[in-house]
């Protein structure tokens, strides 16, 4: 499983020819693929107890999309029944004047996952070379450093012991219509329509342009990216899902022994 969908370093991407349909792994089956998931939310369930509980480990995930490719859905989905104490997650929005007043890292680190801990990354500094690049918000020059600095970024917090996980969840312009169109039909999703998304999906084949470059300057070794063919739902809630089990079940985690010997202990 690690190396499905996985972007080679230094490989050359054509976001194209990656099919937002695919199903590869349940050769397309629904019903079974639907039916898989319980059993990957237990057992992720169970790996995020245990990662907690030896508290050495740190789980970075970092969520990429364009407008409705479904982060929001893949937390929900993917972490369900995890205990929420043990998993953080965090949004970035367009940065505040505070943020601005920093290099574009210094807000991003801040959020960075303690010890035992899973942070979920609702967009990222990967915003820097995206919105920022398509929307001329700082000059190529200044933005165009930032491939470097992020694989830095990343390479010290692995070496300092964080686990990174990068997926971009990879809908196609059609999906993306569809989905706009949902929220605009029913009034309980009214609320997470806004107009400027039409601005930027205006901009789609800037953004993907900006996604390409993305994935070929920073799927790394130490940090990969995985291209989530995301269009079905329940087929990128699994692929998601199996890649954090087969990274966590690669940690090797222990659960530490208790700090005495507890046989002879009797609760009255
Ligand atoms: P979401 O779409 O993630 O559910 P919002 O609708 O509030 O949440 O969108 C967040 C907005 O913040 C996006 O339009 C995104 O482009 C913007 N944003 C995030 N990071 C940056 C950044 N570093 N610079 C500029 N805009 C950013």
């Amino acid at each position: 499983m690690s190396e499905t969908y996985r972007v080679a370093p230094g490989s050359s991407v054509d976001l194209s020819r990656i099919d937002t349909r695919d199903g590869a792994l349940f050769a397309g089956d629904k019903a079974a693929g639907k039916l898989a998931l319980p059993a990957l939310n237990e057992r992720l369930e169970d790996l995020q107890e245990k990662l907690y509980a030896e508290g050495k480990h740190r789980l970075l995930i970092v969520l990429q999309a364009m407008d409705a490719g479904g982060k929001d859905g893949t937390i929900r989905h993917v972490f369900d029944g995890v205990n929420p104490a043990g998993v953080q997650v965090a949004a970035f929005k367009a940065p505040t004047p505070k943020e601005l007043a920093h290099d574009f890292l210094w807000r991003v680190h801040a959020q960075t996952p303690a010890r035992g801990m899973i942070t979920i990354f609702n967009r990222s500094h990967y915003e820097d070379v995206l919105v920022v690049r398509v929307k001329g918000l700082v000059p190529e020059e200044r933005w165009r450093k930032r491939y470097g600095h992020i694989n830095d970024f990343e390479r010290l917090l692995t070496d300092e012991g964080t686990t990174i996980l990068k997926f971009f969840l990879h809908i196609s312009k059609s999906e993306q219509a569809e989905r706009f169109q949902a929220r605009l039909d029913e009034p309980d999703k009214r609320w997470k329509f806004r107009k400027g998304d039409l601005d930027d999906r205006a901009l789609w084949d800037e953004f993907q342009a900006a996604y390409t470059e993305m994935l070929e300057r920073t799927s790394t070794a130490w940090a990969p990216w995985i291209v989530v063919p995301a269009d079905r739902k329940w087929y990128r809630n699994i692929v998601i899902s199996r890649h954090i089990i087969d990274t966590l079940e690669g940690l090797g985690i222990q659960v530490p022994e208790p700090e005495e010997d507890l046989s002879d202990v009797v609760i009255e």
